[in-house]
């Protein structure tokens, strides 16, 4: 791939040559930029693992002006160190060559879920949460990743899986489970879909679907926390309580000043992704990527976007309730952050973004940058 390269690019070439990259959802992102060097995660990802894993090998520009080819023979520290270990530190990447899987056909289903107006919101939604957890681990074991946007009226949800590997009757259990809580939750729309390739259910499918809710061009804030599957352990139930209560509770934080509208996009969702490595999670010392996304249930995050017009007082709102929307899960120690959708003022940045790899990744840097160059050319 080379470095310009975007996915939507990556997919048209797979469906033409018939195979199947871990590459990501969104069309326009970077596929060998800060996608792949940040870790990267794709509905693929519970079989195949994170896009890092299926790296084999970059063409590097290090800071010393030598162009470099790292992979498992060659310049194997900084091979480990782009493969997730943050993008842009380590040189300019001109391109990544992947391993890609043959075709493969991809069911999804999409659920829409009403809580009953008549009953408490926030207890409506920290229950299902709740009842989502329940099932996390078991559906990643099965193939299956997961999307889901949950506003504090209405919850997206979106279920993903090769038809290699699992099927849509994985997720009975849980539809029968929800039709007995019918009484509190309505589901308004349930559609089933099936594309014959992963280029398929991307380029027609789920890239539009995100290119349409994307306010692109807009003020773009993140925050995320990588939430472990020890915490949602259906064999512990208090700790999959305190973790509902706590993403809830960010939500409700980010969306006090998000709900004044004046240029800001209200009403925002927390989504949670489960799309982590179940079947590859050996493989987490194998590359420079977070460790937290190998032992990963759900990447939690807060996003708020705003137009440039909001005066200075309510930008620094949205800001700090983006920073404090973590802050409760936190709390519970769950600290780690997946650096591609996270928080640029994140305080304890080494710790979230990089976990126990940070020590490791700083030696290959002072090998390879020892002035720092990239900084530098960052605040050029
Ligand atoms: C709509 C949307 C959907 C997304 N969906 C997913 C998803 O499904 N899975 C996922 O894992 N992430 C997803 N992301 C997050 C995405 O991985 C990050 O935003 C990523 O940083 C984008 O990389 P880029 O190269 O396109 O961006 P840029 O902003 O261009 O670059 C990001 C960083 O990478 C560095 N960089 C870029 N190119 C190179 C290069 N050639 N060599 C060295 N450094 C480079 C830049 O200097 C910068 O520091 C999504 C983002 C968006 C906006």
């Amino acid at each position: 791939m080379g470095a310009g390269a975007q996915i939507y690019h990556i997919y048209n070439y797979a469906a033409t040559n018939s195979f199947s990259p871990v590459v990501g959802d969104c069309l326009t992102v970077g596929a060998a930029g800060g996608y792949l060097q940040g870790g990267g995660y794709s509905m693929l990802t519970p079989v195949y693992g994170l896009a890092a894993d299926n790296a084999l090998e970059f063409e590097v520009v290090t800071a010393d002006g030598r162009i470099r080819v790292a992979n498992e023979a060659q310049n194997s520290d900084l091979f480990w160190a782009l493969r997730g270990g943050g993008a842009g530190s380590w040189g300019i990447v001109t391109s990544a060559t992947i391993r890609v899987h043959p075709p493969v056909a991809i069911g999804v289903s999409e659920l829409s879920v009403v809580p009953s107006a008549s009953q408490n919101v926030t207890t409506l939604g920290i229950e299902f949460i709740s009842f989502l957890a329940k099932y996390q681990d078991g559906w990643m074991n099965k193939g299956i990743a997961t999307s889901f946007v949950l506003f504090q009226g209405e919850y997206l949800l979106s279920f993903y899986w090769l038809d290699s590997t699992a099927n849509l009757s994985e997720l009975y259990p849980f539809f029968e489970e929800l039709k007995d809580r019918s009484s509190s939750y309505t589901v308004t729309s349930n559609t089933t879909l099936t594309f014959p390739t992963i280029s398929a259910a991307i380029l027609q499918h789920l890239g539009p679907s995100i290119d349409k809710t994307t306010p692109y061009g807009a003020s773009y804030q993140q925050n995320s926390r990588l939430v472990p599957k020890s915490s949602i352990d259906p064999s512990n139930p208090s700790s999959i309580t305190a973790v509902s209560e706590a993403i809830w509770k960010g939500l409700q934080i980010v969306n006090q000043p998000l709900g004044s509208g004046g240029g800001l996009f209200g009403n925002v969702p927390v989504i949670v992704v489960g799309s982590f490595p179940a079947a590859t999670s050996h493989l987490v010392n194998t590359t420079g990527a977070n460790p937290g996304l190998y032992t990963a249930a759900w990447h939690v995050f807060y996003t708020a976007s705003w137009t440039l017009g909001i005066d200075a007082t309510t930008n620094a709102k949205v800001m700090t309730a983006i920073h404090n929307a973590v802050s409760p899960l936190t709390a519970l120690d769950i600290k780690s952050s997946y650096q591609n959708e996270g928080d640029p003022f994140e305080a304890d940045w080494q710790e979230a973004f990089f976990g126990y790899k940070y020590a490791e990744l700083s030696s290959i840097k002072l090998k390879y940058d020892p002035q720092n160059c990239e900084l530098i050319l960052g605040l050029l």
